[in-house]
């Protein structure tokens, strides 16, 4: 068993110790030490980095027998290690560890949310709460009271506790271990059965800020942001206030509003755009109409509409159609290439519109189809001239 110095003392970096196992693994070597200030990854806390020797630690877990293991970049010479902890990161994980006390404590005292499990995350940490339901306003009533309780500077206690005994601690969940328990005890506000390492005292937090709820298993996900990372969340987010507010140059207070204003006035803008497309394309077909070369009692409408939307060209060749003795072949520009529209009244039954169209869309190399009376196709951008010419060889098959 190696004897975990963090227990006793979370704030801790460095430490001497001796190697009494060695081991190859599939990631390197690693190391069995007699006492370590190393927390290995447990309880939903990742593990330590740091050095020993002066050799980076790149992994720590420990084993049922009790045994905790460091991964090391490279081997280590003599049994006689002194080792240091990257303490930015353990420090980060005992604001996130503690804080994560404080918010299920909360949860569980003013709102009856049990937490299930936890998770500290690299950028976000998360809590599940075994409760169908949570709103916003319950989680700024719970961060309320959790920040009070921070700023209160209360000790976070540890105590050892027999099994025999832990009966009259009033535990927030049961234990999982027996023998003797470790419990981390903030008085009058939790006490938990926990491993992990936590800051002295709970003003060492910060602060604890809630920051996604959403649905997760039939409970809660809560993920939230402690000390530092508090910080940091909040540096993010007003920056990307800042940048949205100078993009629509209005006052953060008044982004939301804004946002509204421009959806709405985007909404007008597609309603008005549609508006005069649709009355520009009724005035682009009587142009087309006027346009068009009549043989033999047949109007043929040949053209490459590039200034209106391919659907819209569509909708102009079907409409050309239903009026009498007519063929229409229309090419459209679209960004995904040219498309395509052949129809022809219901009085040249003679007429195969699906024939024309793949007569064109063959010479473009493209492809398409449809009935004798109206059909469809697309075929890759190509210059004005060629598609002209690609219309006008298939319209003249017309009629004969
Ligand atoms: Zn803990």
């Amino acid at each position: 068993m190696t004897l975990r110095l963090y227990h006793s003392d979370s704030t801790l970096r460095d430490f001497t110790a001796r190697i009494v196992a060695r081991r190859d693994t599939e990631r390197g070597p690693a190391v069995r030490l007699d006492r370590t200030a190393f927390y290995p990854t447990a309880g939903g806390q990742p593990h330590d980095t740091g050095t020993l020797n002066d050799v980076r630690v790149r992994d720590v877990w420990d084993e049922d027998d009790g045994a905790v293991w460091h991964l090391l970049e490279r081997g280590v010479d003599g049994d006689a290690v002194t080792g240091a902890i990257d303490w930015e990161r353990r420090f980060d994980h005992m604001q996130q560890h503690t804080g994560q006390h404080l918010l299920s404590a909360g949860f569980g005292r003013l709102r009856e949310a049990p937490t299930v499990s936890f998770h500290l995350g690299t950028d976000e940490s998360t809590i599940d709460l075994d409760v169908a339901e949570l709103s916003w306003d319950d989680a700024f009533r719970v961060e309320a009271w959790v920040n009070q309780v921070i700023w209160d500077d209360r000790p976070v206690e540890i105590h050892a506790v027999d099994e025999d005994d832990i009966h009259q601690v009033p535990l927030r969940k049961a234990p999982k271990v027996t023998g003797t328990i470790r419990v981390v005890w903030i008085r009058d506000v939790d006490a938990s059965a926990c491993g992990g390492t936590h800051v002295p005292r709970t003003g060492v937090v910060g602060v604890v800020k809630v920051v996604r709820l959403e649905r997760y298993k039939g409970g809660m996900r809560v993920g939230f942001v402690c000390g530092g990372r508090a910080l940091v969340h909040h540096q993010r987010t007003l920056r990307a206030l800042q940048t949205a507010s100078a993009d629509l140059s209005v006052h953060p207070d008044q982004l939301a509003e804004a946002v509204v204003r421009l959806q709405g006035d985007a909404k007008d803008a597609r309603r008005e755009l549609k508006a005069a497309r649709e009355a520009l394309a009724v005035v682009e077909a009587e142009r087309l109409w006027d346009a068009a070369v009549e043989s033999d009692g047949v109007r043929r409408v040949m053209a490459y509409v590039e200034d209106l939307p391919a659907e819209q060209v569509g909708g102009i060749a079907s409409r050309l159609a239903q009026r009498s003795r007519a063929v229409v072949l229309l090419a459209a520009n679209d960004p995904k290439g040219l498309r395509l529209t052949c129809a022809r009244s219901a009085d040249l039954p003679d007429v195969d519109a699906s024939a024309m169209l793949r007569a064109v869309t063959e010479r473009l190399g493209g492809r398409g189809g449809g009935t004798a009376a109206h059909a469809q196709g697309g075929a890759p951008a190509a210059g004005r001239a060629e598609v002209l010419a690609a219309l006008a060889e298939a319209t003249d098959t017309v009629g004969g």
